[in-house]
């Protein structure tokens, strides 16, 4: 039997560098090498405390690489074609699936999730799932685009317009790729961190408005800089009550907040927060996942489409590159944070 390497959760915490079968391609599928995965700050948790659907599963869902075989003979012009990969593969009969809004599919299976990723040197996708992409991008890059799509469906959610003021809580990955994409709108990008963020690696990014919520206050700061009006658009991108509520107070009459960060725990807003929402006739918006359609406006074109042209520099937030066998060093930095990183990427040569 072929085999291949391999990154395979057997259960929590136990990723096992090995030998595994080659994945089985079936006839709408291509078997795709994978060039580079990036480790996502959800793929922590999936390995260290929560584990998969079932195990054994190979993790990893932020990746490019190319087609290596095909499922069916009709599709061997696409052999050898570069592309990244829209890891959810959606049931397409739902009611959102009708819809086009893939995201929100309800009986959806995952590639590095339900089923297996690409933390492993192949792996099988549906061709459906592909997204070329051009010579100009490397396949590291390439691998930054679901959360460049992330980030992107975030933005497009509240209709940001140019000139907005956006208030960013959470400068992290998504955060950054999020301020990258106000900038590239015309908006201007204020950034509300902490002593935990890396205020020169922001700097290096072109970003010069922030603000250390650990020094100073975070919502004053805010007000200060836009003139006593608060900000167009504020985003929540870390997951906790406290930003939740700073976003709240940080907005402008009138204005919009947008929900990002993934939740850590429950939420309680203070009641003269809360009023906030009503007195300022706030509208606020959730983001999930990212759009996938082949129109040239789905998330992930347009993702591919910008970091080709050099509107989105993603590959400024890989600090670190490991492969197969070394990652759990970078799986380690993540979880027990015991260095500055950005965005962890696993490099197959
Ligand atoms: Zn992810
Ligand atoms: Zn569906």
């Amino acid at each position: 039997m072929d085999t291949m390497k391999a990154r395979v959760l057997r259960a929590v915490g136990n990723l096992e560098y090995c030998d595994y079968p080659m994945p089985e391609v079936k006839p709408d599928e291509v078997l795709f090498r994978v060039k580079a995965c990036g480790i996502c700050g959800s793929d922590i948790p999936r390995i260290f405390v929560n584990g998969t659907y079932h195990f054994p599963t190979i993790p990893g869902h932020e990746f490019s690489g190319e087609v290596a075989g095909v499922g069916d003979e009709k599709y061997k012009d696409l052999i050898g074609m570069r592309a990244t990969v829209f890891p959810l593969i959606p049931c397409k009969t739902c009611e959102n699936c009708n819809d086009g809004k893939y995201e929100m599919c309800k009986s959806y299976d995952y590639l590095g999730s339900r089923s297996d990723g690409a933390f492993a040197e192949y792996v099988r996708v549906p061709v459906w799932n592909l997204v070329p992409i051009p010579d100009s991008l490397s396949f590291e890059e390439a691998a930054m685009t679901e959360p460049c799509a992330v980030a992107l469906h975030a933005l497009r959610r509240a209709q940001i317009e140019v000139g907005d003021n956006v208030v960013i809580f959470g400068p992290g990955t998504i955060g950054m790729l999020i301020a990258q994409w106000a900038r590239a709108w015309g908006a201007r990008v204020l950034l509300v961190g902490t002593d935990v963020n890396n205020w020169d690696f922001i700097e290096s990014m072109g970003f010069t408005e922030y603000c250390n919520s650990s020094k100073e206050d975070a919502i004053e700061w805010v007000k200060k800089m836009t003139g006593g009006v608060g900000a167009d658009i504020a985003i929540e991108a870390v997951g906790i009550a406290l930003t939740a509520c700073n976003c709240l107070e940080a907005a402008a009459s009138g204005g919009k907040v947008i929900f990002v960060g993934n939740p850590h725990g429950d939420f309680t807003f203070p009641q003269n927060t809360y009023w906030q929402i009503l007195r300022k006739q706030l509208s606020i918006f959730g983001t999930w996942n990212s759009a996938y359609s082949d129109t040239h406006k789905s998330d992930w074109n347009l993702v591919v489409d910008a970091m080709a042209k050099g509107m989105i520099d993603a590959k400024k937030l890989i600090t670190h590159k490991f492969d197969l066998e070394t990652m759990d060093k970078g799986l380690d930095i993540m979880k027990n944070n015991s260095e500055f990183f950005a965005k962890i990427m696993v490099v197959n040569q």
